[in-house]
């Protein structure tokens, strides 16, 4: 195998998703596996569901869509609000969404009837990161409305932290959707199935803590994936960080002066130029054939000895202190950061390499939707 590449290892994968599944099982917490910077990949979801993920969660029905094609008839969640002209196409192929706004609701309660078959809903409820979530004051209004509409079935009431504003997860906003979850079942006599707590910025909380209350559920993408948590990155003790490796061609490999010459402006990307000061020594220079349009440089780990100084949309540039690679030569770096896994996944000219149990025998171009 040839050519730009992300080499994704469901060993690791699997690994992670088992482990955090287990952990959390024991304060009583199931894991809904988020697929969505995957790009809906089939050998990836498959192995999220073998580790003892309860349902998948997608953001984009497109997404939904492949894994349905790809035979996958496990639940899956939506997990970003239906949009209006798509609620057909959500009631048919997912078995919940988490939903904010009425006429969401009542978009998808007719295509439910249209459908003639049931779909499940989560309330998101805002409770401080100001991304999507009803206001806690309007939720009773919006429950018995969901309640009123034929087709939906109220399956529970979730919360998602820590990605607009980075508000944290914590004692106070954690019993306050608990005390929600128990105000709505008082209220009307519903039993909620589902309080979904929030994503991988939860992980701490709900691991740290020997009351999470209502909370049954998290919602874990980037924890799996990459084996850290998101509130300060750290990677997961015993998890894997290294399930995704970038592999790309050297087109350049040069001793080149350390510092650039001339008047410098912008670069491309518009920021300053990044002037190394540590020396005025030549360094050898080595350009890979990948750049911002697959992946976020800030996102990867080179190999020792090499060192990521930038990139431009299709150049990126390292140093090498040890060894040079040779022109044709392939150079090997982990996926590190959320944005660079999203682009390297998604980016049409990287084609996909599963390794590990399920995975695909031949690779997996991203397909274009
Ligand atoms: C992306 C997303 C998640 C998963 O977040 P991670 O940080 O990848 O765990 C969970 N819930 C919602 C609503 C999301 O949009």
């Amino acid at each position: 195998m040839t050519g730009l590449r992300l080499e994704i290892d469901l060993d690791a994968v699997a690994h992670n998703a088992r482990t955090l599944v287990d952990r959390l099982a024991a304060v009583g917490v199931s894991v809904t596996g988020v697929t969505k910077a995957s790009l809906g990949a089939a050998p990836l979801a498959r192995a999220l569901l073998a580790a003892g993920v309860r349902t998948l969660g997608e953001s984009r029905i497109e997404n939904v869509e492949s894994l349905r094609r790809a035979g996958i008839t496990a639940p899956i969640t939506l997990i970003r609000s239906p949009l209006i002209t798509e609620a057909q196409r959500v009631v048919e192929h997912t078995r919940t969404s988490l939903v904010t706004e009425l006429a969401v609701l009542r978009a998808l309660s007719v295509a439910a009837g249209e459908l003639g078959r049931d779909h499940g809903v989560v309330l998101m409820v805002e409770l401080g990161d100001l991304r999507e979530g009803i206001l806690p004051a309007d939720l009773g209004t919006v429950v018995d409305e969901t309640l009123r509409l034929p087709g939906l079935v109220l399956r529970g009431i979730g919360t998602n932290l820590a990605c607009q504003s980075g508000a944290a997860p914590d004692t106070a906003n954690m019993t306050q959707l608990s005390d929600l979850a128990d105000t709505i079942e008082a209220a009307t006599g519903a039993t909620l199935e589902v309080v979904s707590g929030g994503n991988s910025a939860n992980l701490d909380w709900a691991l740290g803590n020997p009351d999470v209350g209502r909370v049954n559920d998290l919602r874990l993408g980037e924890s799996i994936l990459l084996g850290c948590e998101t509130l300060e990155r750290r990677p997961l003790d015993g998890l894997r960080t290294d399930a995704f490796t970038l592999v790309a061609e050297v087109i350049e490999a040069k001793l080149k002066p350390s510092t650039p010459w001339g008047e410098l402006h912008q670069t491309a990307f518009g920021t300053a130029a990044a002037v190394p000061v540590r020396d005025a020594d030549d360094a050898a220079r080595v350009i890979l054939a990948v750049g911002r349009q697959d992946v976020d440089p800030g996102g990867l780990h080179a190999p020792s000895g090499m060192e990521v100084l930038g990139a431009s949309s299709d150049h990126l540039v390292l140093r090498a202190d040890g060894p040079v690679p040779h022109v044709g030569a392939e150079v090997r770096l982990t996926v590190c950061g959320y944005e660079a896994l999203l682009r390297a996944m998604t980016s049409p000219f990287v084609t996909r390499c599963f390794t590990g149990p399920g995975a695909h025998s031949t690779p997996e171009r991203a397909p274009a939707t």
